[in-house]
C-alpha cells in the first residue's frame, strides 16, 4: 500500500470502536421493562424471526426473574446475545412494537435482551435445559456460524450425539469473525459456542471437508449431516488491477478488525470500497474509524435500492464517508500497488442499467475493499451426490431443511443467500426438527 493511515492512540482507537449500544444499567433495564404493555398478540414476537416470547421475557425482567427471563429467550434462540447486538432491531421486533403507532419511542427490546444475556453469562451460564436421554444417532454438522451452533444445540437437547466441524481454528462464523467491534465483542460469540459446547456439543475445528476430512467418512460417522457453512467465497470484481497490492475482500478486512489489534490492521490514507451493502458499510467505516483519511463507497445503482439499512447508511453518513452512487468500477489503477479507481457512471437505459460511454472518472486512493457479494463454497458441496445448487444455493425442503439428498440438510446463508444472523438461528433450529423426523417419524 502507497499510503497508510496514520497510527491512533490506543485511547482513540477505543473510543472509536466503542459500543454504539452501550448496556443498560439495572435499573434502567427495569423502568424500560415496565413501560412495555405485554401486548397480547404481541407483534414484536411475530416480527422476531425466531419468534421469541418476547413480552413475557420482559415481564420476567421486570419481576427479578432473571433466569427464567433467559430460558424464555434461549428456547427460541441459541445465538441471542449476539441477535440481541447485531440484529437491525429497528426493522424487525422494535419496528413492529406498538409504541411506534403512537408516535412514541419503542421499547428497546434489543438491549433489553442483552441485559439478560450479559446476565447469564456473568452468572456462568447455569444449565437451563435437561437434554434428552441419548437416542443413539450421531449428527456431523459442518460450519459452526449461528445456523450450525443452533442446529447443534437443539440436537443435543433433543438426545442426538452432535459434532461441528469448523473449518477456522476459532468457532462461530461470521458471529465471531464478521461483526463490527462497535455492535459486538468477539468473546460474546464465543461465550455463545462456550454455553453450546456445555450442552455436550463436540467441536473439530480446522476440519477442512474433503481436504482434512473426506465426505465418505463423514457419512459414515454420521445419521444425518446439516450444512451450515454460510458464503465463504467473494465475488470477484472481474476488472484489471484487482491483484494489485492493496486491494481486500471486505470480510478479510472486517475479520482483522474484530481481533482488535487495530494498531496491526492495513489502512490506506484514502480507501475506497466497492458495494453498498451491510458488510460493505462495516469496512468503510472501521476504515474510517481506523484513522483512514477518505473513505468512499462506490455504487452502481442510486441511494434507493441500496441493501444497507437506513441506520446503517445514516452511521456511514455521520463518520463522513463520501458516497459515489451510480459508479462503476472499470478498473484499479497502479504499478504494483492500488494508486486510483477508474469508474464509469451508470444510467437506467432501456429499463436496464448501464454505463455512460466516455464517463471515465479516477478516484486516487491506496486501498481497495470489495464488497460485492459472497459465494457458497461449491468446491465440497459439488462432490455430496444429488445435492441440488441452485442459483447458488442449496436447495432444501421449506419446512425440514432436507436438502436434495436425504441423509443432508442445510440452513442459514447458503440456503437464503446472506440474511441476518437471527434468520440463520431459526433455520438450525427447524432444521434439527428435521433430522429428528427423517430419523424417527415425529
Ligand atoms: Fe412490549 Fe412493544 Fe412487544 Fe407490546 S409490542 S409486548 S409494548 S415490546
Amino acid at each position: 500500500m502507497n499510503n497508510i493511515a496514520p497510527k491512533l492512540s490506543a485511547k482513540e482507537y477505543e473510543s472509536n470502536f466503542a459500543e454504539l449500544k452501550p448496556a443498560l444499567t439495572d435499573i434502567a433495564a427495569h423502568a424500560e421493562a415496565n413501560r412495555c404493555l405485554y401486548c397480547f398478540d404481541s407483534p414484536c414476537m411475530t416480527a422476531c424471526p425466531t419468534h421469541i416470547d418476547i413480552s413475557t421475557f420482559i415481564k420476567k425482567i421486570a419481576t427479578g426473574n432473571m433466569k427464567g427471563s433467559a430460558k424464555t429467550i434461549l428456547s427460541s434462540n441459541w445465538v441471542a446475545l449476539t441477535c440481541a447486538k447485531a440484529c437491525p432491531v429497528d426493522v424487525l421486533c422494535e419496528g413492529a412494537c406498538v409504541y411506534n403507532d403512537k408516535g412514541e419511542k419503542p421499547i428497546q427490546i434489543g438491549r433489553l435482551q442483552r441485559h439478560v444475556m450479559d446476565w447469564y453469562v456473568e452468572n456462568g451460564m447455569p444449565q437451563l435445559f435437561t437434554p434428552a436421554p441419548k437416542n443413539g444417532m450421531s449428527v456431523g454438522v459442518i460450519g459452526a456460524g449461528p445456523a450450525g451452533l443452533a442446529c447443534a444445540a437443539e440436537l443435543s437437547i433433543l438426545g442426538f450425539d452432535v459434532t461441528i466441524y469448523e473449518a477456522h481454528k476459532i468457532p462461530g462464523g461470521l458471529d465471531t469473525h464478521g461483526i463490527a467491534p462497535y455492535k459486538m465483542k468477539q468473546q460474546d460469540s464465543l461465550n455463545e459456542v462456550k454455553m453450546i459446547k456445555k450442552l455436550g456439543v463436540k467441536t473439530k475445528t480446522g476440519a477442512l471437508i474433503g481436504k482434512t476430512i473426506s465426505i465418505s467418512k463423514l457419512e459414515k460417522l454420521h445419521d444425518a449431516i446439516f450444512i451450515g457453512t454460510g458464503l465463504p467465497k467473494p465475488t470477484e470484481l472481474k476488472i484489471p488491477g484487482e491483484n494489485l497490492a492493496g486491494v481486500f475482500n471486505a470480510l478479510d478486512f472486517v475479520e482483522d478488525v474484530t481481533k482488535r489489534n487495530w494498531k496491526s490492521v492495513k489502512v490506506g490514507k484514502r480507501v475506497a470500497v466497492i458495494g453498498a451493502g451491510n458488510t460493505a458499510i462495516d469496512a468503510a467505516t472501521e476504515a474510517r474509524r481506523l484513522g483512514a483519511i477518505e473513505v468512499y463507497m462506490i455504487y452502481r445503482r442510486g441511494r434507493e435500492q441500496m441493501s444497507a439499512y437506513d441506520f446503517e447508511y445514516e452511521l456511514a453518513k455521520s463518520d463522513g464517508i463520501k458516497f459515489y452512487f451510480h459508479s462503476q468500477p472499470k478498473r484499479i489503477v497502479g504499478k504494483k500497488k492500488v494508486e486510483a479507481l477508474e469508474c464509469l457512471e451508470t444510467k437506467i437505459v432501456d429499463g436496464k442499467l448501464k454505463p455512460v460511454p466516455r464517463s471515465e472518472f479516477k478516484i486516487p486512493v491506496d486501498m481497495v475493499i470489495k464488497a460485492v457479494g459472497q459465494n457458497i463454497d461449491d468446491s465440497f458441496l459439488s462432490s455430496i451426490p444429488d445435492l441440488k445448487i441452485e442459483d447458488g444455493m442449496v436447495v432444501v425442503d421449506g419446512k425440514t431443511y432436507q436438502t436434495t439428498n436425504p441423509k443432508y440438510f442445510a440452513g442459514g446463508d447458503c440456503i437464503n443467500g446472506g440474511k441476518e444472523v437471527v434468520n440463520a438461528a431459526y433455520d438450525g433450529k427447524r432444521a434439527a426438527y428435521g433430522i429428528r423426523k427423517w430419523i424417527f417419524g415425529e
